[in-house]
């Protein structure tokens, strides 16, 4: 078991200058008390993260066959319980099937992506180091059914974000398509034969905006107030499908299938 994540700045004799007090990347806190700087001792753990020039996080865990179709699925309120500003790996609870889902998607060899908006890195409620750990959590849970994730992405802009997160309207965050379509040029997707999970309309709309096959709104997490909001009439390239949560997503799963064969265009 390795040192624990040195989630606050502290008073360390090693680090005069506290690397995370001052933005430093995120260190570990060893059985000591002390989070380790790899300028002071060569025993530090200094951990990188995934993150283009941008500062949006791309993760591929699982590279799909190119030009594999994809399920996108926002992450909070749709594969895990909202919470606001999730940031805490004990707070992590799936929603019910979601693992079921996913596995389903896995064995049908459909990528699994998650596209989430992160503006709580932006807001400076929490760090990289504890979007971590939530994920670490996630995909732990997911493994107990055998469940797994192709790949994250992560765009922690926002207008009210502090420094470098600050963007009036930054093209990865949702309801902009900048996740999916990189998503698509760094692992090969087929935008016209994939879907979209989500609770929100914004993720309704990055997903049209991407020139998806379709997205299906949600119940859960911010659904309930959100259902209201989303256009009924889409362009008829489109297809919207309202459920109830992520375990409706079979129907999606068996278009996806049955248009395997059908061409670029899918349909
Ligand atoms: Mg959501």
């Amino acid at each position: 078991m390795g040192p624990a994540l040195a989630r606050e700045a502290g008073h360390c004799a090693q680090c005069r200058t506290c690397p995370l007090k001052n933005g430093g990347p995120p260190k570990r806190r060893l059985s000591n008390g002390h989070c380790y700087g790899a300028t002071f001792n060569s025993n530090c753990v200094l951990m990188s993260f995934p993150l283009d020039h941008e500062g949006v996080w791309c993760e591929v865990l699982r590279r799909p066959a190119n030009g594999a179709p994809a399920l996108f699925l926002d992450r909070d309120g749709v594969v895990v319980e909202e919470v606001e500003y999730l940031c805490r790996a004990e707070d992590v609870f799936l929603i019910p099937a979601a693992e079921t889902t996913i596995a389903m998607a896995n064995a049908m060899d459909v990528a699994v992506i998650i596209v989430t908006n992160q503006s709580g890195i932006g807001r400076a409620r929490y760090e990289w180091t504890h979007f971590a750990e939530v994920q670490r959590e996630i995909l732990a849970k997911l493994s107990v059914s055998g469940a797994f994730v192709d790949a994250v992405y992560a765009a922690p802009h926002h207008p009210d974000g502090r420094g470098k997160w600050r963007h009036a309207d930054h093209p990865a965050r949702k309801p902009n398509p900048g996740m999916l379509t990189r998503a698509a040029s760094e692992l090969g997707i087929d935008l016209a034969r994939s879907w979209l999970i989500g609770d929100k309309c914004i993720d309704i709309v990055a997903a049209r905006r991407a020139g998806l096959a379709g997205a299906l709104h949600v119940l859960t997490g911010h659904g309930k107030r959100e259902r209201a909001s989303i256009p009924k009439q889409q362009p008829a390239a489109f297809e919207l499908r309202l459920g109830a949560s992520i375990a409706d997503a079979t129907y999606l799963l068996q278009r996806i299938s049955t248009n395997r064969q059908v061409g670029a265009d899918g349909r």
